[in-house]
């Protein structure tokens, strides 16, 4: 249940009814939009008798939230949020472009795609300093290596960077260098890392499950919501489906589900769905016609020598032809790049 607060309330009247709650038994988790504050109840097993919340100074109404979900729905939270990094809004319009390799494998070549890519157009770098692998006998990361030449690339360039996060032990580590925590798809449903990150208040951005629905992912993310983190970004990177000539199927319909039953951000990552780098083109326009706030795209100068996921990666021309081609794109719905 929510319950919506008067324009006028006050703070202190919202902490009452916070009280209020937990007197009931459960926790309230405001949520302070622009038009209004409400307040969502959550730790509740059957349905919540209002009569006690509904007498309380500046309260409007309570409302039934319908979704397993209660954070990151729109019910809780009509307005789009948009997160803000540096001077980078993620869900106010513009597509923002996150790119850069599977994994930080030298601070030379951070800094020289991140230079290439940033003068093309990307506003976000990404590089993989813990990598989570199938395999304990692949490459796992240059790790604190990796973390210190992310720092460098964000000295000396001046772009933020995203990185993934894949224990709890390095999240303290990683919040340090980082501008933004990767969750990586095979740990969407890892609770306990999801309940230690909803404690920073760094941007977030969660990835969907190999295997996850819509409703599964959303969830998760209310996880990240919980502990009071609201800067929240969601990633479709594909599916695995019965469809086997592409390593995951991107659920393009995803964009449009997602916005409308929740007010969170979300991106597509086209690389990790298509395996190829061939598709990667489509997979990013469609996407950005259908309405996603951003695309993460694996870039590398020379993919065939790259330490991870070379195949799936564009080389740097082919990342400046897709952002050539991304921008009429973006320009025929409504946007620009
Ligand atoms: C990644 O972005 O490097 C990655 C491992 O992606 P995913 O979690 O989507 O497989
Ligand atoms: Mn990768």
């Amino acid at each position: 249940m929510l319950v919506v607060m008067k324009n006028n309330a006050t703070e202190a009247q919202v902490k009452a009814v916070i009280k209020e709650i937990e007197g009931m038994g459960y926790r309230g988790v405001p949520m302070p939009g622009a038009q209004r504050t409400a307040i969502c109840i959550v730790g509740n097993t059957g349905p919540v008798d209002d009569s006690g919340l509904m007498i309380l100074e500046g309260v409007k109404e309570t409302v039934r939230v319908t979704k397993q979900y209660k954070l990151v729905s729109r019910e809780t939270h009509p307005q789009p949020t948009t997160i803000t990094v540096g001077d980078i809004n993620i869900g106010a319009g513009k597509p923002v472009l996150m790119a850069g390799p599977c994994a930080v494998e030298s601070e030379e070549q951070a800094l020289t795609i991140a230079r290439r890519v940033k003068k093309s157009g990307a506003e976000i770098f990404r590089g993989g300093a813990f990598k989570p692998r199938t395999s304990p006998f692949s490459f796992q990361g240059l790790e604190r290596d990796a973390l210190k030449m992310l720092a460098k690339v964000k000295s000396d360039l001046g772009i933020p960077v995203i990185t993934e996060v894949v224990d709890i032990q390095n999240i303290g580590l990683i919040a340090k260098h980082a501008d933004i925590l990767q969750v990586g798809a095979r740990n969407m449903q890892n609770f306990a890392l999801l309940k230690e990150l909803s404690k920073l208040r760094h941007p977030i951005l969660l990835k969907r499950g190999l295997s996850a629905t819509v409703t599964e992912w959303l969830t998760a993310a209310d996880y990240l919501l919980a502990e009071g983190n609201r800067r929240i970004i969601l990633c479709e990177r594909g599916i695995r489906t019965f469809e086997d000539s592409i390593r995951f199927s991107v659920d393009i319909s995803s964009i449009a589900v997602v916005k409308h039953f929740s007010h969170l951000p979300i991106i597509v990552d086209p690389s990790h769905a298509a395996g190829h780098f061939a598709y990667v083109p489509s997979i990013s326009k469609a996407a950005i016609a259908a309405g996603a706030d951003g695309l993460l795209i694996e870039v590398h100068p020379n993919p065939q020598e790259a330490l991870i996921d070379g195949l799936q990666s564009l080389n740097i021309p082919n990342f400046e032809r897709l952002m050539a081609e991304l921008r009429p794109i973006a320009e025929a719905v409504g946007r620009y790049i």
